[in-house]
């Protein structure tokens, strides 16, 4: 695998050249605080940052590969490299978690802290913290003098789990050991210590773009390009979702919706119960998947319908069907839609009796379409 730098982030050339300014500059800010939602690219630029910063050639845009710095970092173990991150459990500290850490980001630098606490903590859905020992730990690491490079970094990753027990770094933030770089990551800062948030320099980092996202699911061979852009939609600027997509199947589970929809336009026949049992198989959050893509598809209808159609984010024979549609319906109608499918969505997520729920779905969707065409008098939209 080749080893992370800039390059392998999609887009943000604004934040690429503000950080390869700061790390070439005579001095960097002590503490810069990485501001954008998780699944952004907040983690990925501070890696690369640091990977940067700790490498021994001066001049290049990105670490050299060549020297003995960036070949330390390219497996994160350079000595004057330390991450900080909330863990569950509390005696544990990120000490002890180092090799899942290692392998999540090289992995995907895109992950999210639900997704850090399952590796961490399996079923039991426990949320970590940065705890009191943690803070210790980073007090003491950051204490030790400079091992080898030309500064020591610490890359404190979820900010907002920072309690007041990071109130004891301050000190440490506001007046650091020489030559040593705070890079926080943080999403929210209502969450985060104001304390903290005063000392840092902020580095806001926007959402990805769709062609951003898509571009990273095509560089990993997760997706072909029609698939990507259509993940990339649904995954709203965060890569880690579009990973997630990618690699779960649930990508075919939405592909579905559209053949539901075309068998409770035609008739409500053996066809349509059919799809209707085949729902009612799949598990709970499967079933949940589909329901959430059919309300995107909702969602789209109403930009459709609204002349907003550069904003919809669909491709190929989804968008094509939801613009059709669109016309079939006024706003009050695709309302009515979207609180059929969010009152499907809150039964399965209570254990409705599945097979009902979809074969009832599927009448109401019929019913929905033929009495706007009788309305209407238009013609058949999937023709
Ligand atoms: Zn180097």
């Amino acid at each position: 695998m080749t080893p992370w730098n800039f390059a392998q982030l999609p887009g943000l050339e604004e934040e690429k050249t503000l950080l390869r300014q700061l790390s070439s500059g005579a001095k960097i800010p002590h503490a810069l605080l990485f501001l954008g939602d998780y699944g952004s690219g907040t983690l990925g630029l501070a890696l690369a940052f640091a990977r940067l910063v700790l490498c021994e050639s001066s001049g290049t845009e990105e670490p050299c590969e060549q020297c003995s710095g960036c070949r330390k970092t390219a497996g994160w173990v350079h000595p004057d490299l330390h991450f900080s991150f909330p863990v569950v459990g509390t005696r544990q500290t990120s000490r002890m978690h180092l090799a899942s850490w290692r392998s999540t980001i090289s992995a995907d630098p895109y992950f999210t802290p639900a997704a850090w606490f399952d590796i961490q903590g399996g079923e039991d859905k426990k949320q970590g913290n940065i705890n009191v020992d943690e803070c210790h730990e980073i007090i003491e690491k950051l204490n030790v003098t400079v091992v080898e490079g030309a500064y020591k970094i610490l890359i404190l990753w979820g900010a907002e789990f920072l309690g007041t027990e990071g109130n004891r770094l301050l000190k440490l933030i506001e007046e650091p050991p020489d030559r040593s770089l705070f890079l926080i990551i943080g999403a929210d800062t209502t969450r985060i210590l104001p304390t903290v948030l005063s000392r840092c320099q902020l580095i806001k980092v926007r959402p990805f773009r769709d062609e951003e996202v898509a571009e990273a699911l095509i560089a990993h061979s997760l997706a072909g390009e029609v698939e990507a852009i259509q993940m990339a939609f649904l995954a709203d600027g965060n890569i880690h979702e579009a990973f997630r997509l990618a690699g779960s199947g649930e990508w075919e589970i939405a592909a579905q919706f559209l053949q539901w929809m075309r068998s409770c336009y035609r008739k409500v026949g053996i066809d349509t119960l059919r799809l209707a049992e085949t729902l009612a198989a799949f598990n709970r959050e499967d079933q949940k998947t589909f329901l959430t893509y059919a309300l995107h598809f909702v969602r789209q209808m109403v930009r459709a319908h609204s002349g907003m159609t550069d904003k919809i984010r669909l491709s190929g024979a989804d968008l094509q069907a939801a613009r059709d549609m669109a016309g079939l319906f006024d706003l009050d109608r695709l309302e009515e839609l979207a609180e059929m499918f969010r009152q499907a969505l809150y039964s399965v997520e209570r254990n409705a009796q599945s097979r009902l729920l979809f074969v009832h779905l599927s009448v109401q969707m019929h019913a929905l379409f033929h009495d706007r065409i009788r309305y209407l008098n238009t013609q058949n939209v999937f023709s």
